[in-house]
């Protein structure tokens, strides 16, 4: 199964994502984790992201799909996969896809996390990670707005797209993911049987 991740920064997805991975028995894999790391190592590319992930702005599509794609080659993925953070654009949307297509494959589901503005802000302003000082946090929630919310849209015309609320505590959630992945994979199998 591959399922796509989709929420603003404080909405859980982070949590969320890793307990379905674990739950599911596949790969975890995490744009920004992979991208903090790429920075903490200076590699090319994350020498090319760290200006943009200290802003918060988004890392320019190239670069992100070049470090998942070569991710998503590897493979303890052949079997899905968890993708929390990507994709994060439509473009990026697109070229998943693209990929998947090319290898028979489609996607399972996208799972969009659903939190209103002012819990957003609470978690977030508890949170402490390096790159959630109030600045940057607002300008991610912006960039989200712009160019991540258009996704939702991308991925309901395809009818792949689950809301999630995202309130509550995180076992509450989780709860919720189990529901809509079980339902996914109930649907998926009647589809196989057609
Ligand atoms: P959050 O969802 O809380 O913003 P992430 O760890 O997912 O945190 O991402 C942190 C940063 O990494 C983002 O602000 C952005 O700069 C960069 N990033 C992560 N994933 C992507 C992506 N798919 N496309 C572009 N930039 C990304």
């Amino acid at each position: 199964m591959q399922i796509v991740f989709i929420g603003p920064p404080g909405a859980g997805k982070g949590t969320q994502s890793v307990r379905l991975a674990e739950y599911l028995g596949v790969p975890h894999l995490s744009t920004g984790e992979m991208l903090r790391g790429a920075c903490r190592q200076k590699s090319e590319i994350g020498i090319k992201a760290t200006e943009a992930m200290e802003s918060g702005q988004l890392v320019s599509d190239d670069l992100v799909e070049e470090i998942v794609f070569s991710r998503l080659e590897k493979p303890d993925c052949e079997s899905g996969c968890i993708l929390d953070g990507f994709p994060r654009t439509v473009p990026q949307a697109e070229a998943l896809d693209h990929w998947l297509a090319k290898r028979g494959q489609l996607l399972s589901g996208a799972l969009e996390l659903r939190v209103s503005k002012e819990l957003l802000v609470e978690r977030l302003s508890s949170r402490g990670r390096e790159d959630d000082d109030q600045g940057t946090v607002l300008e991610r929630l912006r960039q989200y707005d712009k160019l991540t919310h258009p996704l939702l849209d991308y991925y309901g015309n395809r009818q792949v797209l689950q809301v999630i609320e995202g309130s509550g505590t995180q076992d509450e959630v989780f709860s919720r993911v189990q529901g809509v992945v079980a339902e996914m994979n109930s649907s998926s199998s009647e589809q196989a049987e057609k």
